[in-house]
């Protein structure tokens, strides 16, 4: 019944563009032959066909026109004015009788396609409008839906009208329908500024209000297992032309990863003044006492001193090169200078550099000369970083294995300690820049957490890769590959 009810419902048409011809056809013979059939059988008088099938055909063209358009209000009206022309011949009228038929039945065919032009054109207008409207709506949605933020749309009292995917992933829930902001619960566990949020202090809720608009506001969500998720949000009440409030929006993002990069840059802030520090106090300390002794005229540990000093500024100097080429990176100007070289001496040259520093773990070398294509100053920049970790994180044991050999067309350089070694979810994430492993065990290591990293980038401007492989107790083995040189100076 209801399906029967809106399939008659001239407006339930309303900007469907479907016209059909068959239905006012089939109606409107309909009409014709109950007409007939009451003239003929009911009322048994063939001039019985009086005022009603007037009033009955001008309701059907304004229906018909209204529901199926032009041609709708055509066919209803094409059918009368026959019928009507019927009636005169089938009843036999003559003379004045006829002419004065005639006549009427031209005045009102013009009056009943006219009803129909006016009626069907307007009714098909209001399709047009109505469709343009609805893809207008359609775009607009799929637009919001797309966007890379959360949306939220209320009207007036605050009840949801909108919201798109992105909600559901950053507030981790899909929002009800009539979720009305303002009187239900906001998302439990928001805080701002520290504080629970009520229902009232909800953005949505504010701009609602009568607040001016919200930008950028920060608010932490707490999931069950207490893991924060930091969202920004901006609200701002929509106006219509005499200033009244007709609806709401709000944009929600995510912001924990910046949050995370804002952290990682403070922690970077204070751990690099750490180890600035440290060495700028210790050469304090040292040119104190080689004053002290100079103005003693007391010089036995005059070289003692010196070379103190030049061990803290030797620190230094490492720390800032390592401080400029993390911005070389960031800015892309890291660049490096491709020459042929033998691996097997770069190797020993590194040994010889490290030789002075090192005087407790055993640098063992395996492995033939071999031509690589490499940037001699940056390779030996990597190969100390790598050699220094070994004997940095195997304080307990004596000896750090080099390796190098031929693998397709790249040599491959590794590193093997036997020292603490790293657990297999921290090994990805050591070449990120600034990661250390933080464990109880390790914060007694000091390092700004850059060596990989930059090895790594160094690495990447070579084509090459670099990858560890790492035992927990047991030990490290660093990896990085080189392009083979075919022959030597061919670059
Ligand atoms: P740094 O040594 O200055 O902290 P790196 O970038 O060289 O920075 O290393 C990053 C992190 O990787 C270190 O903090 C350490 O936790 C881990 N790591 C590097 N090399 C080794 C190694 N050979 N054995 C164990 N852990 C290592």
């Amino acid at each position: 019944m209801k399906k029967l009810l809106k399939y008659l419902n001239p407006l339930s048409h309303l900007g469907d563009r479907k016209y059909s011809y068959l239905f006012p056809l089939i109606v409107n013979i309909l009409l014709i032959v109950g007409s007939e059939i009451y003239v003929y059988i009911i009322a048994k008088n063939p001039l019985a066909v009086g005022n009603y099938i007037i009033f009955a055909n001008v309701a059907f063209i304004i229906y018909f026109a209204f529901r199926e358009g032009l041609w709708g209000g055509y066919i209803s009206s094409i059918f009368s004015i026959a019928y009507y022309v019927y009636i005169i011949y089938s009843r036999h009228y003559t003379g004045l009788q006829k002419s004065a038929g005639i006549d009427t039945i031209i005045i009102l065919a013009f009056l009943y396609l006219l009803l129909a032009s006016i009626i069907g054109w307007l009714k098909q207008r209001i399709d047009v409008l109505i469709e343009n409207e609805a893809y207008q709506r359609r775009r607009l949605e799929a637009i919001i839906e797309q966007l890379p933020v959360g949306v939220i749309v209320t009207d007036n009292y605050g009840i949801l009208q909108l919201q798109n995917k992105q909600v559901k992933k950053i507030l981790g829930l899909k929002l009800p329908r009539g979720y009305t902001f303002g009187k239900d619960t906001p998302l439990k566990n928001s805080t701002s500024e520290g504080r629970v949020v009520t229902p009232q202090q909800a953005p949505l809720a504010q701009v609602l209000s009568g607040r001016p608009s919200i930008s950028g506001k920060e608010y932490v969500l707490k999931n069950k297992y207490g893991k924060a998720k930091y969202i920004q949000v901006s609200a701002s009440s929509i106006r219509n032309n005499s200033r009244d409030i007709i609806a709401a929006a709000e944009i929600i993002s995510d912001v924990t990863s910046q949050k995370e990069i804002e952290r990682q840059k403070d922690d970077f802030l204070n751990l690099a003044s750490h180890e600035l520090k440290t060495p700028l106090t210790s050469l304090k300390m040292f040119v104190d006492l080689q004053k002290r002794e100079i103005e003693s005229k007391n010089f036995k540990k005059l070289d003692y001193y010196n070379i103190r000093i030049s061990d803290q500024v030797d620190r230094l100097e490492d720390l800032t090169s390592d401080l400029l080429d993390v911005s070389r990176i960031q800015t892309g100007k890291l660049r490096i200078n491709i020459e042929t070289l033998d691996i097997a001496k770069l190797v020993k040259d590194t040994l010889d550099g490290i030789e002075d520093i090192n005087n407790t773990h055993e640098l063992e070398v395996i492995g033939e000369s071999q031509l690589v294509q490499a940037d001699g100053h940056r390779i030996y920049q990597v190969l100390v970083n790598l050699i220094n970790n070994a004997i940095k994180y195997s304080p307990d044991k004596n000896k750090v294995l080099i390796k190098f050999y031929k693998s397709k067309n790249m040599v491959v350089v590794s590193v093997q300690d036997f020292g603490i070694g790293i657990s297999p979810e921290e090994q990805d994430r050591i070449f990120d820049r600034l990661y250390q492993v933080s464990d109880l065990e390790e914060k007694t290591f000091p390092g700004l957490g850059l060596g990989l990293y930059i090895s790594k980038e160094i690495i990447n401007l070579h084509h090459g890769k670099i990858w560890v492989k790492s035992t927990k107790g047991k030990g490290s083995t660093f990896y990085f590959s080189l392009p083979i040189a075919k022959k030597k100076g061919n670059i």
